[in-house]
């Protein structure tokens, strides 16, 4: 490209285009090669940010290549990379490479996955692999339907959106819902988003398990019903963000028929632990909901953006989500084309289904079960050295793939405070020295360390590495507190 001119078509020539996607491709695949040898956390300022990346509008052209090697210079590195085998925190991106591609092509051809006339093949591979899901999850498959969304918050929006018309129809005024403490805030976000008062929210305290309490749950049911308030909606977690913790799914469902409450299961998390060994024992009575979330760019191991949601009956989704515009007049297709943006939120809509139906394909189901159950084990391996240890306590015992535990060494009489302080610190420490990204969190009033290790291509020898550094920079701090006593 000729340097000034420009391009009121948008257009590079073929050779450009060739030229500069094969750049990219290079790039990508060097990440995925290298990136075990990079360090995954990045720290910056606004300040550094703003030095770095600010600029005024650009009027005129400039090379393709020449933006290219900026981003890669500037903008890429000054991300974490959530792929990386020592990336523990929040909840891990580890991706795969083939629903990357997927995600490509997806883009390339610029597929509009809203309706069925644009595109029948993505309309019909979200039916397929809807099923699929539906089959995993014990949800019936001819009546069951579900809907491909950005993330695990917009499939909790879009639950509860249809729950609230199938119970409350119009009047939600004194309609209730009932979640857990331990329960995701995207949930409560999309209570609000969904206009709730805060009044019409009851958060249940959870048990000593981080396990949402039955009896506290059934007391204030009872209590709200007393009141002529509308109970309508339980959100259980199928794996919490914070501990992996399952709610008793099964004791949930049966509250849920006996007073007529919508039963909305959140697995953004754990749902993909239904592969695993036994993973119908660990999350029991899933097959019970109403609606379910799960999360494909989390433990499916998919390239943001994918979320999903699953329900019972198609038809609640259809029945909630469908307008009809005139403009949309030609292509609505007959009943059994499914448009799926009458199905959700959304009208246009990315393929998304493209890179869950290539990379299940590709790698096969197996492949997944194989590397779920790889990560459950590896969060109890690293259990076992923390028990071995007398520095180390377990807060939460591994599940689910997380595992919470802090510094605590037998022999030195430590306040909680001085405890707090030190656990904060060496997060504070290894965050500081990039090695790994290791973050804290708070369970039962105490400041510990979570490790999320749904990454299947980290290792034990990771782990312990990790746990070294940390013990280093615990002495570091058990050695100031004593400088500061004596
Ligand atoms: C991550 C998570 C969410 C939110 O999902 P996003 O994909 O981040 O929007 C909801 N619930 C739970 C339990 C989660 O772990």
């Amino acid at each position: 490209m000729t340097k000034d001119a420009v391009n009121p078509k948008l257009r590079l020539s073929k050779e450009e285009m060739r030229q500069y996607g094969y750049k990219i491709i290079d790039h990508i695949v060097d990440h995925f090669e290298t990136q075990n040898s990079k360090k995954p956390v990045t720290i910056a300022t606004r300040e550094e940010m703003d030095l770095l990346l600010t600029e005024a509008i650009p009027d005129q052209p400039t090379p393709a290549n020449e933006v290219l090697d900026f981003v890669m210079d500037h903008v890429i590195p000054n991300s974490n990379i959530v792929s990386h085998p020592k990336s523990y925190s929040f909840v891990p991106g580890p991706s795969n490479y083939v629903s990357v591609m997927a995600d490509t092509l997806a883009t390339g051809f610029n597929i509009f996955s809203g309706g069925w006339a644009a595109s029948p093949a993505a309309a019909e591979l979200e039916i397929v692999t809807m099923n699929w899901l539906l089959k995993i999850f014990g949800f019936p498959t001819k009546k069951g339907g579900g809907i491909f969304t950005s993330g695990g918050s917009m499939a909790n929006l879009t639950a509860l959106v249809t729950a609230r018309r199938i119970k409350c129809k119009d009047d939600f005024s004194k309609a209730i819902i009932y979640l857990s403490d331990q329960a995701h805030s995207s949930n409560i976000k999309a209570i609000k988003v969904i206009g709730f008062k805060k009044e019409q929210i009851r958060i249940i305290p959870t048990d000593i398990e981080f396990k949402i309490s039955l009896n506290k749950l059934k007391n204030a049911i009872a209590k709200d019903r007393l009141e002529g308030l509308q109970p309508f909606c339980i959100i259980a977690s199928a794996g919490t963000t914070n501990t992996g913790t399952v709610d008793p799914l099964d004791q949930i469902a049966t509250i849920c028929k006996n007073e007529n409450l919508w039963m909305h299961v959140d697995g953004a998390y754990g749902g993909a632990a239904i592969l695993a060994n036994k993973g119908d024992l660990l999350l029991k009575g899933i097959e019970k909901a109403d609606s379910l979330t799960v999360d494909p760019h989390k433990w499916f191991f998919q390239p943001y953006e994918i979320g999903c949601l699953l329900v019972k009956d198609h038809n609640w989704l259809s029945g909630t989500f469908t307008e009809k515009p005139e403009y949309l007049r030609d292509i609505e297709g007959n009943e059994s084309e499914i448009n799926f943006y009458d199905h959700g939120i959304q009208l246009t809509r990315r393929f998304r289904a493209l890179k869950f139906y290539m990379s299940l394909k590709t790698f096969g189901l197996d492949s997944f079960k194989k590397a779920i159950q790889y990560t459950i084990d590896l969060a109890e391996q690293a259990e076992t050295i923390l028990r071995k240890s007398s520095n180390w306590e377990i807060t939460s015992p591994a599940t689910l793939a997380i595992i919470n535990f802090r510094y605590h060494p037998i022999g030195f009489d430590l306040t909680e405070e001085e405890l707090d302080c030190i656990n904060q610190n060496i997060s504070n420490k290894i965050i500081a020295s990039r090695e790994a990204l290791l973050v804290t969190t708070v369970l039962q009033g105490q400041i510990v360390l979570r490790m999320c290790l749904i990454n299947p291509r980290t290792t034990i020898e990771d782990i312990q590495d990790t746990l070294e550094k940390c013990e280093t920079f615990a002495k570091e701090e058990l050695t100031t507190l004593q400088k500061q006593l004596s």
